[in-house]
């Protein structure tokens, strides 16, 4: 044995970085906080770029055709002194400091999934099967622009940078600014890409809400990771004497961009605003009709992200009520001046465990989401019913906080008679099978027994022949008679004891559950093995009697001929399972349990025309080429216990596939923009053809 054998690989790597952003270490008032060291996970193999596991920074610069020489974070001077010192003047710096921001965020985003992160696949031509992405590429200086991004198609972040146009107390014109150098842009940015790692079609804006979710979730990822920085903290903390809904830096994103474009103090302020007029801050009131008028996406973010922030401030309020009864007494109100460095300490513990737990239950939240069209509603529904899946009981009243806080802000789920936790949460198998009328009726028990048990059959002998390594080929005709049974079955009365059959078998998934420890390449290979046998499940198999229960449309005789695959036998080709993926939640008694979350889409051709869409709607001949005007998505996100395949919970978009009303309100979203008559053109033009939908700033020169 060596002496190195005996040392342990460290678990964190330190780096210092800007808190914020270069601007506030230039103000004497905010310059000791402004540069802190932070821990991240070590990644062992980590080469100059910094090129690790998860991301690759490559440093050009096309407009000056300058290439920096890669930082070597390894470099033992470099490890010695946690990392470069913080310079807005050092490239190498500036690799570093996207290198640990972004690390960091992908950490946060893991430790609350339970597991680990994959970037969106790369779509291949033809085959429909998306590549593995090891690595988010991430450009320091991209562009000289006022604006930064993540690029969906590139799966990579590109980062801008400007001279300074404006002269006042803050800015000097000519100096540069450069994005990369903003914490907050870069927690952003990454959390695009983590998003979209897990929810693809959700930079499809088929509503108003789809592309604002995506920017409200990378705000509130980078604002609530904040409250990780203790330094700051404390100091904001002491600065508002506690009160954080008053003006302060953790709940204001991007300064230095905010203020070197003209936009005010910040980019943007979940708190807050400067009146135009006065120039005084106000704080942000909640506004029920906020959503009203509001279609801009970052704009229709915020009011998201306001939501959520309230939720968070009623529960810090209430976690920090005893203190502040301890700190005046009793009188509630206290005394003028600082307060007292043990409460600040204290007050700064209550706050940043409210913050991680909000952040926390944000994240998780998203396995809980529908597969396409999110709306603002569907995100409450889904961080209710994610929380009470992790932890049944909520002393603190996080839920409740969240609820009433959206229900200021005039967000709520269409359609639902009541706004109690309870009822918000996402109907569970049993439910939606209860809803849809699937129950006994008088039919013979031996034909459906019969079907049941013959389905059983083929469906093993399918298994075994796959294991054995039959080709697709070689098992058509085993598929065929499947599908057979499964449409005699589901065409006959539904038997309580048929469903609890089709809920209750068996399946040999080869999984392995997905942690935090997993290889991203076989996690990743793992999943999409799985998509093959779901389908089968569902289309084929036992699952297919529950379908009208999660929203899908099989039946040939149901579907519009506009639907995709719709002309295939048993509606074999219409149904999508778009992807597989493990989510932990903790049983009743506290054990860590894997549930399959399983993303299924159905596609369908929409016309402009309304009269176009009814023709074709019932034509015998569709053209395969024909891709229609848009395409109209609707499904379903189930969570499965892959033990039982009980389903658990069931997230559908609101219509089916087959509804003409909702095909019709995505319709007039793309012509009249749901919202704005005037900008119909333009909206429509964006909604489908944004190359770039997740710029920092969608018009960069409207200052
Ligand atoms: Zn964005």
């Amino acid at each position: 044995m060596t002496t190195s054998d005996l040392i342990p690989e460290p678990s964190s790597r330190t780096l210092r970085i800007f808190a914020f952003d270069p601007a506030l270490s230039a103000q004497y008032d905010t310059a000791h906080i402004a540069e802190i060291t932070i821990a991240i996970h070590w990644e062992k193999n980590l080469l100059p770029g910094p090129i690790g596991e998860y991301i690759e920074v490559i440093d050009i610069d096309p407009a000056s055709g300058a290439f920096y020489k890669p930082i070597d974070l390894n470099d033992p001077r470099i490890l010695a002194q946690d990392g470069l010192a913080p310079s807005e003047v050092n490239p190498q710096f500036h690799q570093q400091m996207v290198y640990a921001v972004a690390m960091t965020t992908i950490g946060h985003f893991e430790q609350a999934l339970g597991r680990v992160a994959l970037w969106s696949s790369r779509e291949k031509d033809g085959d429909g099967k998306g590549e593995f992405v090891r690595r988010l590429r991430i450009y320091p200086h991209a562009l000289r622009d006022r604006n930064a991004f993540y690029s969906p198609s590139k799966k990579a972040l590109l980062f801008g940078y400007f001279p300074v146009g404006i002269k006042d107390a803050h800015n000097t014109p000519g100096t540069l600014v450069f994005t990369c150098l903003s914490h907050d842009i870069i927690a952003h940015e990454t959390t695009h890409a983590l998003l979209d790692g897990v929810h693809p079609q959700f930079n499809m804006p088929v509503n108003p809400d789809v592309l604002a979710f995506h920017e409200a979730f990378a705000d509130v990822v980078a604002l609530f990771q904040h409250f990780s920085y203790p330094g700051v903290l404390r100091n904001q903390i002491a600065r508002t004497r506690g009160n954080l809904a008053n003006e302060n830096l953790l709940g204001q994103l991007a300064q230095q961009f905010g203020s070197a474009s003209g936009r005010g103090r910040a980019l943007r302020d979940a708190l807050g605003e400067t009146d135009k007029e006065t120039g005084e801050w106000k704080p942000k009131k909640p506004d029920v009709h906020a959503l009203d008028y509001t279609s801009e996406p970052h704009a229709r973010g915020a009011v998201l992200v306001a939501a959520i922030f309230g939720a968070f401030l009623k529960v810090y309020r209430a976690r920090t009520a005893d203190l502040y009864r301890i700190a005046t007494e009793g009188t509630g109100v206290l005394r003028e001046g600082e307060i007292h460095p043990d409460l600040a300490n204290r007050l700064a513990t209550e706050a940043a465990r409210s913050a991680e737990q909000v952040l926390q239950m944000c994240i998780r939240a998203i396995d809980y989401c529908p597969p396409v069209g999110i709306t603002f509603g569907d995100y409450l529904r889904a961080i209710v019913t994610a929380d009470f899946d992790y932890t049944q009981e909520d002393p603190l009243g996080f839920r409740l906080a969240f609820v009433e806080s959206f229900r200021q802000w005039g967000i709520h789920p269409t359609g639902m008679r009541s706004m109690s936790v309870e009822s918000l949460l996402w109907p569970t198998g049993e439910t939606a099978i209860k809803e849809t009328g699937i129950r006994t009726r008088d039919v013979k028990a031996g034909d459906e027994f019969y079907a049941a048990g013959a389905l059983d059959t083929v469906y093993d002998l399918i298994e075994t022949a796959r294991e054995a390594g039959a080709t697709n080929e070689q098992l058509a005709p085993l598929k065929a008679k499947l599908n057979d049974l499964s449409v005699e079955l589901s065409d006959l009365a539904f038997q309580d004891e048929a469903i609890k059959l089709a809920l209750n078998k068996k399946m040999d998934l080869d999984f392995e559950p997905w942690t935090l420890d997993s290889d991203r390449y076989q996690t990743f290979d793992g999943a999409r093995k799985n998509i093959p046998r779901i389908f089968d499940w569902l289309v084929m198999g036992k699952g297919r009697i529950l379908t009208p229960a999660f929203g899908l449309v099989l039946n040939q005789n149901d579907l519009p001929r506009t639907v995709i695959g719709s002309g295939s036998s048993g509606g074999y080709g219409s149904v999508t399972v778009q992807t597989v993926r493990t989510a932990t939640r903790r049983s009743l008694r506290g054990a860590p349990m894997t549930d399959l979350v399983v993303d299924i889409l159905q596609r369908r051709r929409g016309y402009f025309d309304p009269d176009k869409q009814k023709k074709l709607d019932q034509s015998d001949t569709i053209d395969l080429n024909d891709n229609g005007d848009f395409q109209y998505y609707a499904g379903c996100t189930l969570h499965l216990n892959p033990a039982t395949m009980e389903v658990r919970w069931v997230i559908r978009t609101p219509g089916t596939i087959a509804d003409d009303a909702q095909l019709e309100r995505m319709r007039r979203f793309l012509i009249e923009g749901g919202l704005e008559p005037g900008n119909a053109f333009d909206l429509v033009d964006k909604a489908l053809h944004t190359r770039e939908p997740f710029a920092l700033v969608h018009n960069a020169v409207e200052d």
